[in-house]
């Protein structure tokens, strides 16, 4: 028996290369000063659905919503073993906050037949690790957080281990379920040869929107639709059509969408510069150190 898994996946700008000139003076990122890349734990977290499928068998399906750029991400996860690979792309997702960016990632997933959602922690642009607390809610399944580890998958539960910073936790739940992965999770593998000799030619949509629109551009509209709607059956035929999902696709309800189902508002952006005022020093014995954990658990700087 196999497990079906859908692993959401994100592209991100690459924050690790933040200098001056990619910042706002509002103190927000320039998004396009920086190299976009594959959420560094959605990777780990694509490595787990590749390692059950190897295990036990199934089909894997990534999703990402974004912008049309986020094919780029999509491709890879065909490159590196997925099966199926959609875009959730509507301007009407514009500002979600992760409220609204969970429920429609919930609306997509329940277009499937899934057993396995997976997701990275954390995303490493918006940083807040709610989307896959979130989506799980929505779709009314159990979630576990920081998995590290999948011990053991026997067609109705699933064992894992979960990285709780100061020690372990295994956890037994019943499918479905999705799971939260965290970085030490895995190496995740590179791209296939083979894979991306064939995926190479995967497309979606708009991209054969804009390919057939360069290469006629003397055709009216009525033959470009004729055209796209002959090379989309042609891909998907051959099982290199990336999906393309829009709001009413998933028959999302537009109210949990975009602006109107985002109840987060940021009242202000501050840059914080942290500079040391005191210091202390600490008797270099067990006494100095029970002190110093003592003060650290009294000021809530550690619990
Ligand atoms: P996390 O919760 O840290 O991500 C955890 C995991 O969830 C990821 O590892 C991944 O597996 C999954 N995941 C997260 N996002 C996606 C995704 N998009 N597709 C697939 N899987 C995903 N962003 C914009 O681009 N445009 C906007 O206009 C915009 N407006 C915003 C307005 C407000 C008020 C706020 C608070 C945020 C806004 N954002 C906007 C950011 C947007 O909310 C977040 O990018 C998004 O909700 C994901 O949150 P996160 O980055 O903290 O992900």
């Amino acid at each position: 028996m196999g497990y079906n898994c859908v692993v959401l996946i994100k592209q991100v700008p690459d924050t690790k290369k933040i200098t001056g000139d990619a910042m706002n003076d509002d103190g927000t990122v320039k998004r396009s000063a920086l190299p976009a890349i594959f959420n560094p734990e959605d990777l780990n977290a694509l490595e787990l659905a590749l390692q059950i499928k190897e295990q036990y068998g199934g089909r894997i399906t990534v999703i990402s919503m974004g912008l049309p750029a986020a094919i780029a991400v999509l491709r890879d996860s065909l490159y590196r073993g997925a099966d199926d690979a959609i875009l959730i792309t509507d301007p009407r997702c514009a500002a979600s906050d992760t409220l609204a960016t969970s429920y429609i990632l919930s609306c997509a997933v329940k277009k499937l037949d899934y057993d396995v959602v997976l997701c990275g922690r954390q995303a490493i642009d918006g940083d807040t690790a709610q989307v896959g607390p979130q989506t799980a809610e929505k779709l009314e399944i159990t979630q576990i957080t920081y998995v590290e580890e999948l011990e053991q998958l026997d067609g109705k539960t699933i064992t894992a281990r979960r990285n709780i910073g100061n020690g372990w936790q295994r956890v037994k739940a019943e499918l479905p379920v999705l799971l939260t992965v965290v970085g030490s999770a895995n190496e995740p593998r590179v791209a296939a040869a083979r894979k991306l000799m064939k995926y190479k030619k995967a497309m979606s949509k708009i991209e054969v929107l804009q390919k057939i629109k360069n290469e006629n551009s003397d055709a009216d509209e009525k033959d470009i639709n004729e055209l796209i709607e002959h090379k989309c059956t042609e891909l998907e035929k051959a099982g290199l059509l990336i999906k393309q999902w829009d709001l009413d696709t998933i028959e999302a309800d537009l109210s949990w969408c975009g602006q109107s189902g985002s109840p987060t508002k940021v009242h202000r952006i501050q840059s914080v510069v942290l500079t040391a005022k005191e210091s202390k020093n600490i008797e270099p014995s067990e006494k100095g150190i029970v002190d110093m954990i003592h003060e650290l658990i009294t000021d809530k700087i550690i619990a």
